[in-house]
């Protein structure tokens, strides 16, 4: 399907079977470079069952909402392909040394990533490399993702599904505000409470790692958008319950990754 909404159709090459002929979009825009380079392959998409069938806990999807969400998930997308996030995911111990010296603390909780076993009085069951390895592809793997709109009192995520609020739709991701998304996607990617992939104490595990890097990424320009006027969500009031300002990204000068990377790292 072409932009103004004609369909391309190739004729029949003669000397291939189709199974040897793969076809690729290329494109010399550096928005679409950008999204060549994401490696996640969640196949996402809006499902209507959550608020069919729980009306009030979640709300529809409305084109300003769906916009949003969908210019949330390309970046988190590309956020989580980047290979700094990977290098930081793959040796969490280093990264958590970092955040104590960062506070000027103690290493707070587990050392390193954990899984969904209960720790006994700070006993964690710590992942291997190996496991660790497969954590991160979990996160990337081709599982399919339904976004929901939150309308009650809290978000949720589990199977396909990760949900947030509106105000997380409409300014919280342009800010860097990705914890609570983080936190339900780690739900929707299998990992429970009791694990630092989806638990906010003891340093925030996956949740304050990854706000942090993303705020990391948007005072950089390295997500493919970074710029809430591409959509002005926050003034389409028509088709919002809260009211919001204009976002406007700060980044705290003790961020773990801009403490460390100072600029350096974008992803070329
Ligand atoms: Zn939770």
């Amino acid at each position: 399907m072409l932009e103004n909404g004609k369909t391309v159709t190739i004729d029949k090459i003669e000397g291939f079977s189709s199974g040897a002929i793969e076809f690729s979009v290329e494109s010399d825009d550096p928005l679409f470079a950008k999204f060549k380079k994401i490696k996640s392959a969640r196949l996402v998409q809006f499902s209507d069952q959550y608020h069919k069938n729980e009306y009030g806990k979640y709300l529809p999807m409305n084109p300003v909402l769906a916009k949003e969400a969908i210019t949330m998930i390309i970046n988190f997308s590309y956020a989580i392909s980047h290979p700094l996030y990977y290098d930081t995911f793959m040796n969490f111990d280093r990264y958590k040394k970092e955040q104590a010296a960062t506070a000027g603390t103690a290493i707070n909780g587990a050392l390193n990533w954990h899984g969904n076993a209960d720790d006994v009085e700070g006993v964690y069951d710590y992942l291997t490399k190996a496991q660790i390895e497969q954590a991160y592809n979990t996160y990337i793997d081709s599982r399919t993702l339904n976004m929901a709109m939150v309308g009650g009192d809290s978000a949720w995520g589990g199977g396909p599904l990760a949900s947030q609020w509106e105000s997380g739709y409409v300014t919280g991701h342009w800010k860097g505000e990705m914890s609570i998304w983080s936190h339900e996607y780690s739900h929707h990617s299998g990992y429970n409470h009791s694990s630092n992939l989806a638990n906010s104490g003891e340093g925030g595990g996956q949740q304050e790692m990854l706000t942090d890097f993303y705020k990391y990424l948007i005072s950089l320009n390295d997500l493919p958008f970074t710029d809430p006027d591409v959509l002005k969500g926050y003034t389409k009031t028509a088709y919002l319950t809260g009211t919001y300002k204009k976002p406007v990204f700060t980044i705290n000068p003790k961020n773990t990754f801009l403490l460390k990377y100072k600029g350096e790292g974008k992803w070329n």
